[in-house]
């Protein structure tokens, strides 16, 4: 239940005022101070409602030149909201439209057509509820479309005010705007009298997937889905997009403590600045290719093959002389950068086929450039996740990178192999990654049999089970030059 502000209002004034600092409040003032002021926003926003409307009924109803937003310069009364206020065009129109909603209109006849909702318009006149709140109720039940009954509707008005309100018998808070429309859509589903089959029919129908050509280059990808298929792959993205953070421990105890300078600050920083929606895109072509990898349908036998054309002068660091030279997609004809190229060929289920001066391919299959199964194991057992500093992203999601590369004679095989995930594979052979070799541990054996014995017996060291790491990953640029928001959550 909401507090209508238990502070002096003296107080608050001053605070507003800025003849008072909310550094002299002790903790619980301030949290007070806090609900203060949002009754008093609550109240404000009210007030701006209700003064909508009425500018709504001054213009909306009268001739072009006696319109009230008109004659003062705007176009709507939305246009007039935004400038007067300075909030964004979504929520100049979330005003207007709990004015709507919440006021008397006045009808074409002359007549007086009563309020929408009056339990809303109540609430938020009383500063019980907010503007977003109140949207979100009369919002999600003006989808009802006249085929419920309006008492059915009333009542679901007044259950969605009670939560919102946080005086409903159930509720320790008010329900947030997302809650509310949440709950009013589960209203409309039991209040409806053919259920929630017509819209669940209309998602349905409604659905696609589309990839068309950008201008800019790339593609842009729209779509729609259902409620439940949304469900199922943000499920699938979440996994792929917050991986755990968890700090890997290996059988001789060493765990992946960030290195320090002399002045103990670690060197090796996270470098991962990707924005949740491009993570949201790669955990997406991560899933397809794994999909394609593992359990894709075969057709006669092949697994879902994509082929990249390189010559061979080009995939080691010649330029290309001709056109046909530079690496391209079987499938569109697109080109790709070599570093691209380069890294589908460490370790994907991609085929390259490597042609050499003559434009005669290669034998090159992909048998040979790929890690066996047991080699990956034994990888993995060393590398244990992504060796990107920072980066925990767990085998399953990396790929294995040849660190001479195959097509510069590089073996395949454990030494050369170094476990990266999709992005920093990417990021490493575009060159803003380097790998260096990392020092090596020297391990120096107890004494097996103390000569004393009455010496306690000391933890013996251990031999590492798994081979030491041979490689650091270290960032090739000591400042990178950032395009994008760094991710910070
Ligand atoms: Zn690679
Ligand atoms: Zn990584």
């Amino acid at each position: 239940m909401r507090d209508q502000g238990q502070v002096e209002t003296g107080v608050v004034d001053a605070l507003i005022a800025l003849e008072a600092s909310f550094a002299s409040l002790p903790d619980a003032e301030l949290l007070v101070a806090i609900d203060e002021l949002a009754a008093r926003r609550r109240a404000i926003d009210a007030a701006i409602v209700r003064a909508a409307a009425e500018a709504a009924a001054r213009s909306d109803h009268r001739p072009a030149d006696e319109s009230l937003v008109r004659c003062a310069g705007y176009g709507s009364v939305e246009r007039m909201l935004q400038a007067k206020i300075g909030v964004r065009w979504s929520e100049a129109k979330q005003l207007r439209a709990v004015a709507s909603a919440t006021s008397e209109m006045v009808a074409i006849s002359g007549g007086t057509i009563p309020i929408r909702y009056p339990e809303v318009a109540a609430a938020l006149a009383q500063g019980w509820l907010s503007v977003p709140q109140a949207h979100a109720i009369t919002s999600g039940l003006d989808k009802h479309h006249g085929r419920a009954s309006a008492e059915d509707v009333e009542d679901a008005e007044r259950l969605l005010v009670s939560v919102g309100c946080g005086t409903h018998v159930d509720d320790v808070e008010p329900a947030v705007p997302e809650t509310l429309t949440v709950l009013a859509k589960r209203c409309l589903d039991h209040i409806d009298p053919d259920g929630d089959e017509p819209r669940y029919e209309q998602q349905l129908a409604d659905r696609y997937l589309a990839f068309t050509r950008s201008s800019r280059g790339g593609y842009d990808i729209r779509g729609h889905c259902t409620d439940d298929q949304q469900e199922v792959i943000a499920a699938c993205f979440d996994a792929e997009v917050k991986p755990r953070r968890v700090v890997f421990e290996d059988a001789c105890g060493a765990t992946d403590e960030p290195v320090l300078d002399a002045d103990g600050n670690p060197i090796e920083q996270p470098i991962d600045d990707r924005t949740m929606e491009q993570r949201r895109l790669d955990a997406f072509v991560a899933i397809v290719n794994r999909h394609a990898e593992a359990s894709a349908p075969r057709i006669c036998g092949e697994a879902p093959t994509l082929t990249i054309t390189v010559a061979a002068d080009v995939l080691a660091g010649q330029p290309a002389t001709t056109l046909e030279d530079l690496p391209t997609l079987s499938r569109t004809g697109e080109t790709v950068p070599v570093s691209i190229a380069a890294r589908y060929l460490c370790d994907s289920f991609v085929q390259i086929l490597v042609q050499d001066d003559a434009g005669q391919p290669l034998r090159m299959g992909r048998k040979r450039r790929l890690f066996s199964k047991s080699q990956r194991r034994a990888i993995v057992a060393r590398d244990r996740h992504c060796r990107a500093p920072g980066c925990t992203a767990p085998p399953g999601w990396c790929e294995t990178h040849h660190v001479t590369p195959w097509s510069y004679g590089g073996d395949t095989d454990v030494d050369n192999g170094i476990l990266l995930c999709q992005h920093h594979h990417t990021e490493l052979h575009r060159g803003a990654l380097t790998i260096t070799r990392a020092p090596q541990p020297t391990i120096t054996e107890p004494a097996d049999h103390p000569t004393d014995p009455s010496t306690p017996p000391t933890t013996r060291g251990r031999r590492p089970r798994t081979r030491p790491r041979r490689w650091r990953v270290t960032s090739a640029y000591p400042r990178r030059h950032r395009t994008r928001t760094p991710l910070r959550r």
